[in-house]
């Protein structure tokens, strides 16, 4: 089965003196308990398609076109399928809870003068109705998950940690409302190899044991060679091939 399904989107960007199409009548699937890697150059329209699907598109872009199938909810749910028609209440119940998102360079989404604790409780707090003391219990478990120190990382504020342990600590976060689906936007961009391979190996222990489905968007082949099980290529803002790496990446 298909977590999402992806038809016809298209997102343009309009400028002064005209307008970019990041994403060009796409269609594409994501199975779900994969992990699927989406390649392409920078500027193909990878972080334009993934931000589609939590519908947090930046501005001034605009969907023109197409549908966003969600099949996370099960049928008794009785609840909207196309994301893109959600309302903010549907969106509030999907974002965090059913999908979550590790953005690019997201240790830089941490607030400088704020500690992680209190970030954790105020923004867990804006989404669900749970006590200071069972999100820093769920907090510190997922910490440790995420082999970091759940005591020091929590009194930290972010310039005192390094940029993988920050990038850890914005995993961590991402799993605190038990989503089904963790979108990750170039998850290791800015680090060193060595802390690259850390943070796969702690990506591959989660969708091991927590079968959550995944969509990896780097411009790095290596890396999804290393870890994916079906990857989409994007070129020019469309979906210009799918299939497994051997497939993929074959001589034609
Ligand atoms: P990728 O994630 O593959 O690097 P993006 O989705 O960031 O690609 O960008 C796709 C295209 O959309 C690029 O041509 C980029 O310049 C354009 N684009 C993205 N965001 C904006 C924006 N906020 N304003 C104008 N153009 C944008
Ligand atoms: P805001 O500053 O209003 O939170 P953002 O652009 O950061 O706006 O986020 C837009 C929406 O996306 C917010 O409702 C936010 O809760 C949600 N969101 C932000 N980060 C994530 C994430 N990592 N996973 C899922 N949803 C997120």
């Amino acid at each position: 089965m298909n977590i999402i399904e992806i038809r016809d989107l298209t997102i343009q960007f309009p400028l002064r003196n005209g307008t970019i199409t990041a994403a060009n009548h796409v269609d594409f699937d994501i199975p779900e308990g994969k992990i699927t890697g989406l390649v392409g150059e920078s500027g193909s329209g990878k972080s334009t398609m993934a931000s589609a699907i939590l519908r947090v598109v930046t501005s001034p872009g605009k969907i023109t076109s197409g549908s966003i199938i969600y099949n996370g909810y099960d049928a008794k749910d009785n609840v909207k399928k196309d994301i893109l028609k959600f309302n903010n209440a549907e969106l509030q119940r999907f974002r965090w809870k059913e999908v979550a998102m590790v953005f690019q360079a997201a240790q830089n989404a941490l607030n400088p003068v704020v500690r992680i604790d209190e970030q954790i409780i105020e923004t867990v707090q804006e989404h669900v109705d749970m006590s200071r003391e069972e999100i820093l219990k769920k907090a510190s478990d997922l910490l440790d998950y995420v082999r970091l120190e759940p005591e020091r990382i929590l009194k930290s504020y972010p310039h005192e940690l390094s940029g993988g342990m920050k990038q850890r600590v914005m995993i961590a976060f991402s799993l605190l409302l038990d989503p089904k689906f963790l979108i990750l936007d170039e998850p290791t961009t800015a680090l060193d190899v060595i802390t690259q391979d850390y943070i796969f190996d702690i990506l591959t222990k989660i969708h091991k044991e927590r079968g959550i489905t995944m969509l990896l968007q780097t411009h790095d082949i290596a890396v999804v060679a290393k870890v994916a099980d079906r990857i989409g290529v994007m070129y020019a803002g469309e979906v210009v091939e799918v299939g497994d790496i051997y497939e993929v990446f074959e001589d034609p």
